[in-house]
């Protein structure tokens, strides 16, 4: 059914069955045209009518033989009103502050004229006192100083600055006092990973910072998905619309691939910067939960294990979803670096479950890291990492209309019944999985052979027995009839993420997964610790020696 098996990486085996109806991607008609053609010409034409109207308009407004309007804006109402909008210039120098629009009869007489600033513009000279390069260095070395601080509730501290560019001059009106000023442009990057770029105006006579505006803005969309509920969605906006695409997490976004299963897809985007209802019959519902689920994951990865994106490289990936028809599953493909989601029996039950998102996103780390292969005992290890993986995140995220647990797409429905895909507390429960080692493990499907793996997380994370957390009941077995008292999934999924980042190679099987853990509590909490000593007990409660 998937051609590039090697790189594509399934939520499960049974869903696999499931005949997947091809459908192509049918070509789209962009909307509306005429209209948008007719708004385009009808801009472009009133523009033109600002561009030739700059030149009069200054003698008629009496600015100063220095000064200059250069058209920035324009539009002509039904009834021939204009409004012509302007930036100045003064000594060829940009003005801050300077810009103004003139509202004109459909006849040209100017009905009014709304400036930013009445002051008139005359400086004795424009040469400064500071030099450009020295005005940089004491705004850079002033933004600097602030790494660290939080000056907004809304904004991350920043973590990393450089200068961007040189320091422009211009003039500065804004204040009403008009007078010389440098523009600099400061890059970085804020703890939460959003990038910054600011700018500030400092006077040019004593380098006092005059004005810092961040140009990095990440819009405060809302969504209500099918399985996350209510929930903020860092949006970003583009003229009127707002996109589901995150510039703080990489760039990550969401598309419909309307059922095809190629390409892209067109990305969601509206003008009211909240997305889906909640129901499956809105199409933005299931990106709700598919965005979201990507941002958890980004933030999860980040905050956990300091790891920046999938591939450690700050790049977010594309989430498609309404993948084919009647498609009963979710993947990651590498090779696009995106993953998909169907919309499930009768395209009415989607496969976007926070665990299932951490789970497909996991895919990309391993790939990116130990690169198991997937088939054999270290398919299952890789099927383990992303079940372990995505559970963590299920747990970060912690939401009310999911509570966290140790089960694999208990939302989804994918058997029927109500039960979830699989067990992490006794894997045999889903009728397939394997809860510990024996020489035939390597040769069950990878969804069934990552049981013993699976089995190891819960184990160490929680201990054996009947227990009840966070409202659900397990009772985990041993295979060795141990009792085994666990030391926090926190811990469990550090050694874990180290053992796969550190140790793990394409081939590690369970001895040697057994082996990198062991190395990997030995350098996080030290050989013979507690820590050290659960992951040997454990490893054997599962019967990997
Ligand atoms: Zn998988």
């Amino acid at each position: 059914m998937k051609r590039k098996l090697a790189a594509v990486a399934v939520l499960s085996a049974t869903a696999l069955l499931t005949g997947v109806i091809q459908v192509s991607t049918a070509a789209q008609a962009a909307p509306t045209p005429s209209l948008q053609a007719q708004a385009a010409q009808q801009h472009a034409t009133a523009l033109k009518l600002a561009v030739g109207q700059a030149g009069p308009l200054a003698k008629a407004l009496k600015l100063g033989d220095k000064e200059q309007l250069v058209a920035k804006d324009a539009a002509v109402d039904k009834d021939g009103t204009r409004h012509l909008r302007f930036e100045r210039t003064y000594a060829g120098l940009p003005v801050i502050g300077g810009d103004l629009v003139v509202h004109q009869k459909a006849d040209g007489s100017v009905k009014s004229v709304d400036k930013a600033v009445a002051a008139r513009i005359a400086l004795p000279n424009t040469t400064p006192k500071i030099a450009a390069d020295q005005a940089a260095t004491q705004v850079t070395a002033g933004v600097k100083a602030t790494i660290g601080a939080r000056a907004d509730a809304d904004e991350s501290p920043l973590t990393e600055v450089h200068q961007a560019g040189k320091a422009e001059l211009v003039v500065w009106a804004t204040d009403g006092n008009p007078r010389l000023a440098y523009r600099t442009t400061v890059e970085g990057q804020r703890a939460d990973g959003t990038p910054s770029r600011q700018i500030l105006v400092t006077d040019a006579a004593d380098g006092r910072v005059l004005a810092t505006h961040e140009t990095i803005e990440t819009a405060a969309g809302t969504g209500n998905g099918i399985f996350v509920g209510q929930v903020p969605l860092a949006t970003t906006q583009s003229g009127s619309n707002y996109q589901l695409k995150d510039a703080g997490r990489g760039g990550q976004s969401t598309s419909d691939l309307n059922n095809g299963t190629d390409g892209t897809g067109s990305l969601f985007a509206n003008t009211s910067n909240s997305f889906g209802d909640g129901t499956v019959n809105n199409r933005e519902s299931a990106a709700v939960d598919a965005q979201f689920g990507a941002a958890t994951t980004w933030d999860f990865y980040k905050s956990t294990f300091g790891r920046n994106g999938i591939r450690n490289d700050g790049v977010g990936a594309l989430s498609r979803v309404h993948y084919g028809s009647n498609y009963v599953n979710a993947f990651w493909d590498d090779s696009c670096f995106c993953m998909s989601y169907g919309d499930g029996s009768n395209n009415t039950a989607p496969l976007t479950e926070i665990d299932v998102a951490g789970h497909e996103m996991s895919h990309g780390v391993t790939a990116a890291t130990a690169n198991l292969n997937y088939a054999g005992e270290s398919g299952g290890l890789n099927e383990a990492t992303s079940d372990i993986m995505g559970t963590m995140v299920e747990w970060y995220a912690n939401l009310p209309s999911n509570p966290p647990n140790y089960w694999i797409g208990e939302l989804i429905n994918l058997n029927g019944n109500g039960t979830p895909l699989r067990y992490m507390d006794q894997p045999s429960k889903d009728g397939g999985s394997a809860d510990y080692w024996d020489a035939n493990v390597g040769n069950l499907d990878v969804h069934y052979s990552s049981g013993v793996a699976n089995h190891f997380f819960y184990l160490l994370s929680e201990g054996s027995g009947a227990k009840t957390i966070n409202g659900f009941s397990y009772n985990s077995p041993t295979y060795d009839n141990s009792t085994l008292a666990g030391i926090g999934r926190d811990k469990a999924a550090q050694i874990w993420y180290r053992a796969l980042t550190t140790y793990f190679t394409s081939t590690t099987d369970y001895a040697g997964a057994r082996a990198g853990t062991l190395s990997a509590a030995a350098d996080l909490y030290g050989s013979g610790s507690a820590e050290y000593n659960a992951v040997a007990a454990t490893w054997t409660a599962v019967n990997v020696n």
